[in-house]
């Protein structure tokens, strides 16, 4: 099991941001439907009619995790293809009705929407990238002066995935009360992990992932405030009021459910459990091996997100060390794994390359243990003073 000792070497997952296993809940509830529901939701006969019911279950309980209205849930096939539907879907209707092209989105956003709003600009959208301060964190003052006339849409991630910062959302979203632009965020990271409220965000959309809550790979939702209207990506049946056409998979929607109602009915005592942890073992790092720094803010962020850098040392060669430990963590680095450029995030912080080289992302999760923090700090003492001794350049940092 991930973060349990195994036969032959202790195995610890320290990369519960990238993904998280399933839970058995969530497998129970995606067996029974895989083997008691064989209808098509859309289908009128009573096979049909069942899985509909599920489906619709599975809507209220998604609805209630984030407080808004079942009718405001469409079900997705991941948390890139929600932010592709609300950046994409937003500035295709609002370019055709000429409300405007131009879309501010953040320096540090995930690739599902950096990428989404470097696609547009080649449709001819301008887009604003507005700046982090040190912390990785987006001044909302920066948002207002950026606000034009012709601003459609403003997409602000609510959590960062690599340095675990917590943006200001709700100020955001005060601001753009006024403005004609649709304010999306992207909340793969935070749902489950710190309270979400659509009300108290004020935000029009937002984006969640069922994988990083312990539910199945290949499912989402994106929320859509009443009113607030998208041209669809594909076209075909009528399901999820025909903004997300296909047929449902009803199994993973389901597990979906499942693990967000789990996650926010624990949500309260597994924060302060992991933020205990997290707080351990970042003190730990930084009081036992020289030459590290936090990277991310140090109160607003993630509980379970600790993402440090280890001046002389490569990140991958660092994470390449401990996964020989059994240790499984992940590079702040690479933005995209055998990439050698180094993070948009944390060059977006203003880190030097060769900082943001020597940086690693270890997320914790239920399985993560205060036997398992000491463990990885004394390997990484190991390893960080190893691979020290063998870099030319640590021996001349004082010459
Ligand atoms: N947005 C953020 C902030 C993420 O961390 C991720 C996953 O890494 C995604 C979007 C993409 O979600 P999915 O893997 O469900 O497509």
């Amino acid at each position: 099991m991930l973060g349990r000792g195994s036969l032959s070497m202790k195995k610890i997952y320290l990369d519960h941001g990238a993904t998280t296993p399933v839970s058995s809940e969530v497998l129970d509830a995606m067996i029974d439907i895989y083997k008691q529901e064989a209808g098509n939701p859309s289908s009128v006969h009573q096979f049909g009619r069942s899985a509909k019911k599920h489906l619709e279950a599975a809507r209220v309980k998604v609805a209630n995790a984030i407080g808004a209205d079942p009718k405001e849930i469409i079900f997705t096939g991941s948390g890139t293809e929600a932010d592709n539907m609300a950046v994409i879907g937003t500035a295709r209707l609002k370019a055709k009705q000429g409300k405007g092209k131009h879309i501010i989105t953040s320096s540090i956003e995930h690739h599902a929407v950096l990428d989404t709003c470097k696609a547009l600009a080649k449709e001819g959208f301008e887009i604003t990238y507005l700046p982090v301060d040190e912390f990785g964190v987006v001044s909302a003052a920066d948002v207002r002066e950026a606000l034009r006339p012709d601003t459609i849409l403003v997409t602000i991630m609510h959590a960062n995935n690599e340095v675990g910062t917590i943006q200001p959302i709700a100020e955001i979203g005060q601001i753009l009360k006024e403005h004609q632009a649709v304010f999306h965020t992207d909340a793969v990271q935070t749902v489950g992990k710190v309270p979400v409220d659509v009300n108290e965000l004020q935000v029009d959309m937002l984006t969640v992932s069922a994988h990083k809550i312990y539910g199945p790979k290949g499912v989402g939702a994106l929320y859509m405030r009443k009113g607030i209207r998208i041209e669809p990506l594909m076209y075909g049946g009528g399901q999820e009021r025909k903004i997300r056409p296909s047929t449902e998979n009803l199994a993973g929607i389901v597990g979906f459910a499942v693990a967000i109602e789990k996650a926010v009915e624990e949500l309260a005592v597994e924060k302060q459990r992991l933020e205990t942890l997290r707080d351990k073992l970042i003190d730990d790092i930084l009081q036992t091996i020289p030459e590290t720094k936090l990277n991310g803010h140090p109160t607003e962020r993630l509980p379970h997100n600790a993402n440090v850098s280890f001046e002389y040392i490569e990140g991958e060669s660092l994470i390449l060390s401990l996964d020989m430990k059994g240790i499984a963590v992940s590079s702040g680095s690479a933005c995209t794994s055998g990439s050698l450029d180094p993070s948009h995030v944390l060059m977006a912080m203003g880190l030097s390359h060769q900082t943001a080289h020597g940086s690693l992302r270890m997320t914790l999760g239920k399985a993560t243990t205060e036997e398992d923090i000491d463990y990885v700090v004394s390997v990484l003492k190991d390893v960080a003073a190893r691979l020290r001794e063998m870099s030319p350049v640590w021996e001349q940092r004082n010459k």
